[in-house]
């Protein structure tokens, strides 16, 4: 554990999904981060991970973050029941650019876990509505079991200042929205390539298609930002296990432009 962890204390957990939860976590002070930034969050004697902050920016007494159970870190942050603490550190890493946005449409595309470090960028976008043109949530899950915050996400799409289209890979028989991957839904939506400007976070495949289809309808690479999940430990531009060409992820990302990578991944590759 890290000298600057503190003790957080859980206040709540909402399960979010059969393998995703919640984590209302309570700071000893008032803390203060920008939307697309992470905390590592440590479980006692099992080990440290990075995870986004997925809750209001307003928001300063309760931080919370959203958790996809996949190995022995997540599945014990997921397990800790309430009432008791987490070692936190942070925040680190970059922010979503809101500023370059505003002025143009704001386009933010999620994939699956891809939607909590998003989550506060549209509160941000929300708050200041209008500075923006349009604004476009595009969301894509696996099933729709697998859909995050989905009561959040019908509130959404009742808002007349905001187009939201979710899709599915597979349905159900209770499905009746969109059915397919999500670059697909990018032709769904009308937004002004020109002064547009994009967000994503989700699997390298999604991502990698997204761009391309951005970049197709004419939204220029810089204006293009992505959020790069790569192995972290120390946060802190030390240990190097997040280098990525030049840049060292924890600490000059996660969020990144197009035009920034294009050099360090190919479309091929990311
Ligand atoms: C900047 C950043 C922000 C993140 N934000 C979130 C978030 O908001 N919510 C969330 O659930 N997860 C987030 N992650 C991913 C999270 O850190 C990993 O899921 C976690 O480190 C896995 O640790 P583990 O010990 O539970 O699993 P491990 O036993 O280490 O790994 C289990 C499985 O997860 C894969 N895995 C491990 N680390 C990562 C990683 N960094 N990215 C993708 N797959 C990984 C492994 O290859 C393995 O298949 C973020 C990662 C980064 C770098």
């Amino acid at each position: 554990m890290w000298a600057d962890t503190e003790p957080w204390r859980l206040a709540a957990a909402r399960r979010e999904s059969a393998d995703t939860v919640t984590l209302g976590l309570e700071p000893p002070a008032p803390f203060v981060f920008d939307p697309g930034q992470f905390n590592m969050l440590y479980a006692a004697g099992i080990g440290e991970v990075p995870i986004s902050i997925s809750g209001d920016p307003g928001q300063r007494t309760r931080i919370l973050h959203t958790i996809r159970d996949v190995g022995a870190v997540t599945h014990a942050l997921c397990a800790t029941p309430p009432g008791t603490e987490i070692g936190v550190r942070g925040p680190y890493g970059s922010h979503w650019p809101l500023h370059t946005a505003e002025g143009g449409d704001l386009i933010i595309v999620a994939g699956g876990i891809g939607l909590p470090p998003l989550r506060p960028a549209i509160y941000q976008a929300l708050r200041h509505r209008d500075r923006y043109q349009r604004l476009v949530l595009l969301y894509g899950a696996r099933t729709p079991r697998d859909l995050l915050f989905t009561g959040e996400l019908a509130r959404w799409r009742g808002r007349f200042d905001l187009t939201v289209e979710v899709t599915v890979d597979v349905g159900d028989r209770d499905w009746r929205g969109n059915v397919g991957v999500v670059p697909d839904l990018i032709g769904r939506v009308t937004f002004e390539p020109g002064t547009a400007t994009a967000f994503m976070v989700g699997p390298e495949i999604m991502m990698r298609f997204t761009v391309r289809a951005l970049l197709e309808r004419g939204v220029p690479e810089d204006r293009v930002f992505l959020s790069m999940e790569r192995n972290m430990q120390c946060a802190a531009a030390l240990c190097g296990h997040c280098q990525l060409g030049p840049f060292l992820l924890c600490r000059d990302g996660p969020v990144l432009s197009y035009r920034q990578l294009a050099r360090w991944i190919s479309l091929r590759e990311i």
